[in-house]
């Protein structure tokens, strides 16, 4: 028996992502019991390092272990109860998974779709929630399915006007594209680390804000089935899963400890490696980064002749998707450049499925050579493959963006 080995790949699909090698060293740490002060601190680190990763105030930042939908689960089923109405935007394929969780919690589902490769307009989504009056809106800020990046900005006041609780997954998007939780009202945020934060899938923070934190404690401590008398409504039938259960999860971040799970403390080192890899760079200066590595593979891309996908004002820097040219054998591309240049890029799902190849430029990944050494495989084996292109235009379009020419 051989201990593990793996081909150096460069990850340039939409995630998962090569990690910052000081998260991969920062999971090498041993343990310590889950509640020595040692790890409590950590604990307490972690989340003070979390509430400035997410730009805000709330108390309750934290971790959920599990990956990114975990965090989502968490949010959702802790939040909705049986029949509760849950408005959800869709505009790519994790927009249809909201969706799922939000209908397994038994909530009253509400979608309103646009097509993929688009993003709604507020007042779109503003009418949806005068006709719904939801408890929940749920919206995706950065669909990596269509590398589209839904603006969040103004959402947070039509919410509160209307009296609508108001979550969104920045899974894609954290990091490499702008979140400003407490600016913008929203209630919970839920990631994970696989994306711009350069970490292992496993991990979701989340943040909750207290009127948040408000609706889910009524669910709290309630005996199955029997509603509480305390509150007039529905409310306080008891949330389905214990994992995911809230209340329960916060009390054993809180100062009570009260025992839920055993941490994932690994995932936990992970977690906050990646944060102290963000703040220690700086959010400017990583948003910058992935700014430039996206803009340098887009204009890349389109150098060498290629058409990327969607509306490009509104996609996240991080990713891009690329129409597969006519003739072209989109799979048989992926296969060369990972086993001739140990280079991963991504595929596509749903309505774009062998239409569209997807190529991130993410976190520990966001770097100009990343780029230059992804563009330069894809030229050499696309013309290996018949297709005809400018040679060397796609790097050199590149490195002008690096430059600041472009
Ligand atoms: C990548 C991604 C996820 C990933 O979920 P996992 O459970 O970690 O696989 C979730 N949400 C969005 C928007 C994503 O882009």
């Amino acid at each position: 028996m051989q201990p593990i080995s793996l081909p150096p790949r460069l990850l340039m699909g939409p995630g998962p992502i090569n990690c910052y090698p000081r998260v991969l060293t920062a999971m090498s740490t041993q343990l310590v019991g889950q509640y020595d002060p040692a790890m409590t601190d950590y604990m307490n680190d972690t989340m003070a390092l979390y509430r400035r990763v997410f730009n805000t105030q709330n108390q309750q930042t934290f971790l959920i272990d599990g990956t990114s939908r975990a965090g989502i689960e968490a949010a959702l089923v802790s939040c909705l109860e049986p029949g509760d109405k849950v408005l959800i935007p869709i505009f790519g394929r994790f927009g249809h998974l909201l969706a799922e969780i939000a209908e397994r919690a038994d909530a009253e589902v509400h979608t309103i779709e646009v097509p993929w490769g688009e993003v709604f307009d507020p007042q779109q989504i503003e009418d949806a929630i005068k006709k719904v009056q939801p408890k929940l809106l749920a919206v995706v800020q950065g669909d990596t399915s269509t590398t589209m990046f839904q603006p969040l900005e103004e959402l947070g006041t039509i919410c509160r006007a209307h009296d609508v609780l108001f979550y969104t997954d920045a899974t894609a998007s954290i990091g490499g594209n702008p979140l400003n939780v407490d600016e913008w009202q929203i209630d919970a945020v839920t990631v994970g680390l696989q994306k711009c934060l350069g970490g292992p899938s496993g991990s979701a923070p989340i943040t909750l804000s207290d009127r948040f934190v408000e609706v889910v404690r009524k669910r709290a401590h309630v005996e199955a089935g029997i509603r509480d008398a305390h509150h007039e409504s529905a409310s306080g039938l008891r949330i389905r899963s214990n994992y995911f259960d809230l209340p329960m999860i916060m009390d054993y971040w809180g100062e009570e400890r009260l025992n839920h799970h055993t941490e994932a403390a690994t995932m936990l080192f992970g977690s906050r490696e990646c944060a102290v890899q963000l703040l220690s760079e700086g959010q400017d200066a990583v948003l910058l980064r992935h700014q430039l590595a996206g803009d340098a593979m887009l204009k890349g891309i389109q150098a060498m002749g290629l058409k990327p996908f969607g509306d490009l004002k509104h996609k996240m820097s991080n990713v891009v998707g690329i129409h597969i040219p006519d003739n072209v054998d989109g799979e048989k591309v992926r296969h060369d450049l990972l086993h001739l240049f140990n280079i991963e890029i991504g595929t596509s799902f749903g309505p774009l499925k062998g239409k569209v190849w997807r190529i991130g430029t993410m976190g520990y990944n966001a770097r100009q050579d990343a780029v230059l050494h992804t563009l330069q495989s894809l030229e050499t084996v696309l013309r290996r493959a018949g297709f005809v292109l400018p040679a060397g235009e796609a790097v050199d379009a590149a490195m002008l963006v690096y430059a600041g020419e472009r």
